[in-house]
């Protein structure tokens, strides 16, 4: 029998359970931990409220939940509950599937103002995840900035520009429906340092712009490269580069039906933030001009107003104790996914924060063989009687599968009219609902 404990319950989680359960059938136990007793990690917390396609990729994950081999062992947080040493004395294998979920910083001038946003945090509070879920940001504003042009940027400056109708289908929370609703916003301004063709954009998400009721696209026809040029793109970037076109193309009359703008800023470096009283007023940046591929800073400088800022620039694992890190690219060091004896990561843990959903279920595959080649038919470890006991003499209250199933019956029997459900906001509300 070979005892594997994975720790975190998103895609890359439940893509490695997958995976070990089609490789040893009956002949493993895997436990995967997560420290808030409901599971599904980013689908449930990243992935835009509006996205419920993507979303319900969760069904295949409760697919490998049913299995008696692979149980969800939610509200308990490996660092503080319980050390990755001792996860390793009693698992042949450890793997650590925590994502990427702090975001990277700008480190510069400004980005402690009152109104300035990692998207971590927004995309968190506009989810439900109880750590964000307070964050209150002020909408009252008529400028937002989003920094950064990849999807994230694009989810949060479409979930800012939607009415109280386009949510209907979503699971967006309540408090930002509401939030929203009551938002002043009238631009939007995408901030990338590069260009139009250094995009990092797909065009499913962008051409979701065009569909927006009070918000549409602009682009300067001016600083979009000459079309022949596309033709050395990728075909994925060049059809991204081609809506980038479309929006340039919008006439003035169809901008004009619109209440808000969301104006793609390229070749504009953010170089610090601008305040009055604490909260942010004006971001301040350098325009660029891109040299075999990088940003590189003109000299010339700029102010946008701000009363919102959010960052959109990428994350960074959390580190924990004992692990070794990679500061530099904020993902633990690894080779392939090995870390140390018995202990491996997997996803955005291992890769950083890159790719689709889809690009775990690989990632999974590839360690559950890794682990396969290292520990053959286990190392007789005691595995989950042994987490059992050091739970039971630790009071450890470890939220189950079946309970999830309890906490996720109480959303959706509170779910408003149209939506599929009404997440629970903190961890208290999430284990009362779990009944006796
Ligand atoms: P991303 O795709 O890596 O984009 C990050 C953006 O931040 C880039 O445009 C980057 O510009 C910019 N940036 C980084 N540092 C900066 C700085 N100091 N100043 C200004 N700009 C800076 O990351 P992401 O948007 O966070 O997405 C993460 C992953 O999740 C991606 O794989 C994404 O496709 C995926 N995702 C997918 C969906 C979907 O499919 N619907 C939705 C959300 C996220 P440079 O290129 O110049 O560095």
């Amino acid at each position: 029998m070979r005892h594997i404990a994975i720790i975190g319950s998103g895609p890359a989680g439940y893509y490695t359970a997958e995976a070990a359960q089609k490789k040893w059938g009956e002949e493993v136990r895997v436990d995967i931990f997560d420290r808030l007793p409901v599971p599904f990690g980013l689908i449930r917390t990243g992935v835009a409220p509006d996205h419920q396609s993507i979303k319900g990729v969760s069904r295949r994950y409760e697919k490998t939940a049913s299995g008696d081999n692979v149980r969800f062992v939610g509200n308990v947080c490996v660092g503080s509950d319980v050390a990755i040493g001792e996860l390793q004395q009693l698992y042949d294998a450890v793997v650590l599937a925590t994502g990427a979920p702090n975001d990277r910083v700008l480190g510069f001038e400004g980005e402690d103002l009152a109104n300035v946003f990692g998207s971590a945090a927004f995309v968190g509070w506009y989810n439900g995840h109880p750590q964000f879920a307070r964050l209150d940001p002020d909408l009252s504003g008529r400028h937002a900035v989003v920094i950064g042009m990849g999807n994230v940027a694009l989810d949060v400056a479409r979930i800012l520009s939607k009415t109280q109708g386009e949510f209907a289908g979503s699971d967006i929370v309540l408090h930002a429906l509401d939030a929203l609703e009551e938002s002043n916003l009238e631009t939007i301004t995408i901030l990338g340092r590069r260009g139009p063709h250094q995009i990092m954009m797909t065009p499913k998400e962008l051409g979701e712009l065009m569909q927006l009721e009070r918000a549409s696209p602009h682009v300067d026809p001016e600083v979009l490269p000459p079309l022949e040029d596309d033709a050395l793109l990728e075909p994925g970037l060049r059809k991204s580069v081609t809506l980038l076109r479309d929006f340039a193309a919008i006439p003035q009359s169809i901008h004009g039906e619109k209440s808000i703008a969301i104006d793609f800023a390229f070749f504009a470096s953010p170089v610090r933030l601008l305040g009055d009283d604490g909260k942010v007023t004006a971001v301040e940046v350098e325009r660029t001009e891109v040299k075999a591929g990088r940003a590189v800073g003109t000299g010339e400088f700029t102010r946008l107003p701000a009363d919102l800022v959010v960052t959109c620039i990428g994350y960074r694992t959390s580190p924990i104790e004992g692990v070794p890190y990679d500061e530099r690219a904020g993902k633990f060091a690894n080779d392939e996914g090995r870390i140390l004896p018995g202990l491996y990561c997997v996803g955005w843990a291992r890769r950083g924060p890159s790719g689709t959903i889809g690009t775990n279920r690989p990632d999974g595959f590839a360690i559950v063989d890794l682990i396969d080649d290292d520990i053959g038919s286990g190392n007789r470890k005691r595995g989950r009687e042994g987490f059992d006991e050091l739970a039971r003499d630790r009071g450890l209250d470890i939220v189950t599968f079946r309970d999830w199933q309890e906490i996720e019956k109480a959303e959706i029997a509170a779910a408003r009219d149209g939506s599929p459900r009404e997440k629970f906001v903190d961890v208290e509300s999430m284990i009362a609902a779990r009944g006796g």
